[in-house]
């Protein structure tokens, strides 16, 4: 029975805590593949978010040279807001016999609650956390009555939003995302206003 890994997010970049974590669920759970799955029209994000066109090219980037990642469209290709739940369900429909892990860090994990039938969700992956710094509200006492795995993760004080910030103010951020993903960032000139 195949061990799948969803991972999904907003990638707006993908930066190397990503990364970080994709690799320590493959490890720590003995996944056989990670899917990173690009959402297209993040629901819960307010702010003008980059195309997904550009967002998936970053994934490419950020997950080449690991034979277990793989990026999924499923979310970009579909219409309207990306909920969790229809992806799995997609997935599980394919792949009837495989076992589903559902890849989030910590600050994801404390809102789980407000996700869209969360419920059902939970009843079709079992869920991998890392941790994340910085403060979180407390777990929701419904959600912490389903199992969870846990993501042995260093704290990694990074978010996609301080590196759009310090691309805008024209400081470096290449410590904080893969090489190839610096160097796209820079050729198509991303996060600069
Ligand atoms: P933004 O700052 O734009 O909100 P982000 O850095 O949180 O973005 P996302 O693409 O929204 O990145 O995150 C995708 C997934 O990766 C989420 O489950 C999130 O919790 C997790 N994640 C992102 N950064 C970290 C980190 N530094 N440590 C642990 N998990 C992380």
């Amino acid at each position: 029975m195949s061990r799948i890994g969803l991972f999904g997010g907003t990638f707006d970049p993908p930066h190397v805590a990503h990364v970080a974590l994709a690799r320590a669920a493959l490890e720590a759970l003995q996944l056989d593949a990670v899917r990173w799955i690009p959402a297209g029209q993040p629901w819960q994000k307010t702010r003008k978010v980059t195309p997904a066109a550009q967002r998936e090219a970053m994934v490419r980037l950020a997950i080449d040279g690991e034979p277990r990642f793989a990026l999924d469209r499923i979310e970009i290709e579909r219409d309207g807001p990306s909920y969790t739940l229809d992806t799995v369900r997609a997935f599980a429909a394919a792949q009837p016999h495989a076992q589903w892990f559902l890849i989030i860090g910590a600050d994801q994990y404390a809102g789980l609650h407000t996700w869209r039938d969360w419920q059902a969700l939970l009843g079709l992956v079992t869920l991998a956390v890392a941790n994340r710094p910085g403060l979180m509200p407390p777990i929701d006492p419904e959600v912490l009555r389903f199992p969870h795995r846990v993501v042995p993760l260093p704290m990694l004080d990074i978010s996609a939003t301080e590196i759009r910030d310090r691309v805008a103010r024209g400081l470096p951020v290449d410590s904080m995302v893969p090489p190839a993903v610096a160097r796209y960032i820079d050729l198509n000139q991303l996060y600069r206003d």
